[in-house]
């Protein structure tokens, strides 16, 4: 049962590039760090299994079982980072560098680091015999489509009663987030000779009203949605470019408006954009142009654990930090569709995740290990 020790495994997991992106231009498979993972899983004593994303033969995911039994702990992670700019690092992103007491490569802390922290805190048990099984999930394109997770969803796995989603929260229990949707408006008109407006149909007097209404949604949203535990307790709307037309003696043909709109716990993005939908086409009825809502990714939808479930109680203790939110958005989710109690919290600061010289600092290490077996001793043994 031999395994390199955490410091080489996070090496070899850095030196496995495994970034994900909306761009084909930068997207890259995951199933090296997979794979890699389910080597060392195996040799400790895991049922391994690995789960192919159903449309993309180059990503999966990896669900490793300890034990047998009713309930369990899932401790998840994602194996994709994000791209980098190689040329603006001090050292390769790509090789473990240590300095100043700290690991620095690419996912160091976001989140490849989390996987040997979780292994060497399940390493302890290994001749325990578990009450209820220990699962160690792997993920692929959370920094993307979130892919991996929403196969998750759909295939039904894991099956446990708790899930941990170990991003870097400095350690800090976090039960809610806010949801993120990006989307598009695209309205088509026709183009003509601006001195007779009856020549054409104006794409941007229609975008014009469509903004107006945009607002007006924010504004709704805003006075029947609050939620306390968020620093900024309203949703969020924000209307964020605009691309339309070419010349001002010509009716806009086109135009296209783009948005993000965030949730807080008890909205959902298909609700939401149902709504917009239903308040944006008669604008375009009204000005006679063609109307389409894209979404510009998948979305996420808002998190929000009860604050007095067992684990987030248990983790607030261990941690001796009372939960909080954040603000970016984790697969919570879809780990809460499964049926578990979620919580986020790992190792690292999201302070220096997904920007040059990211690095995860010695000293968040040993409490990581002892933070993560305390949950497992709570929820397994
Ligand atoms: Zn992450």
């Amino acid at each position: 049962m031999s395994i390199p020790d955490l410091k080489t495994q996070l090496a070899e997991l850095i030196a496995l590039p495994s970034i994900s992106s909306a761009s084909p231009r930068h997207d890259m498979g995951n199933l090296a760090v997979i794979e890699r993972l389910a080597q060392w899983l195996e040799t400790l004593g895991f049922a391994v299994r690995i789960l192919p994303l159903p449309d993309n033969p180059n990503k999966a995911n990896l669900l490793a079982t300890l034990g047998t039994g009713p309930g369990g702990l899932v401790l998840a992670g994602h194996t994709d980072t994000v791209p980098c700019d190689e040329q603006l690092w001090d050292s390769s992103p790509f090789t473990l560098s240590e300095r100043d007491n700290r690991f620095y490569g690419l996912g160091a802390t976001d989140m490849k680091g989390f996987f040997p922290i979780a292994i060497e805190a399940a390493r302890t048990f290994l001749d325990t015999p578990l009450k209820q099984p220990l699962m160690i999930l792997a993920t692929a394109d959370e920094e993307s489509s979130m892919a991996g997770a929403r196969a998750l969803a759909s295939q039904g796995f894991p099956k446990a009663r708790y899930a941990v989603i170990g991003e870097p929260t400095g350690l800090r229990p976090i039960r809610m987030h806010k949801g993120i949707m990006m989307e598009a408006v695209r309205l088509q008109g026709r183009s003509g000779h601006s001195s007779d407006p009856a020549l054409g149909r104006s794409a941007l007097d229609a975008m014009h009203d469509v903004m107006t209404e945009l607002v007006n949604l924010r504004k709704a949203l805003q006075s029947r949605y609050q939620h306390s535990g968020f620093t900024l307790p309203t949703p969020t709307l924000n209307l964020g470019c605009i691309h339309g037309g070419d010349n001002p003696n010509r009716i806009c043909g086109q135009c296209e408006l783009q948005f993000d709109l965030r949730g807080v716990p008890g909205m959902h993005n298909d609700e939401l954009r149902q709504q917009i939908r239903q308040r944006l086409q008669p604008i375009a009825d009204l000005h006679q142009v063609n109307f389409e809502l894209v979404d510009l990714m998948p979305g996420i939808e808002p998190f929000e654990q009860d604050a007095d479930s067992d684990l987030v109680k248990a983790a607030e203790q261990l941690s001796g930090h009372q939960a909080d939110a954040v603000a970016f958005g984790t697969e919570a989710g879809f780990m809460q569709q499964l049926g578990m109690e979620t919580i986020v919290m790992g190792p690292g600061s999201i302070d220096v995740a997904h920007q040059p010289n990211e690095y995860l600092a010695h000293e968040q290490i040993v409490p990581a290990v002892e933070l993560l077996r305390g949950l497992i001793k709570r929820f397994c043994l």
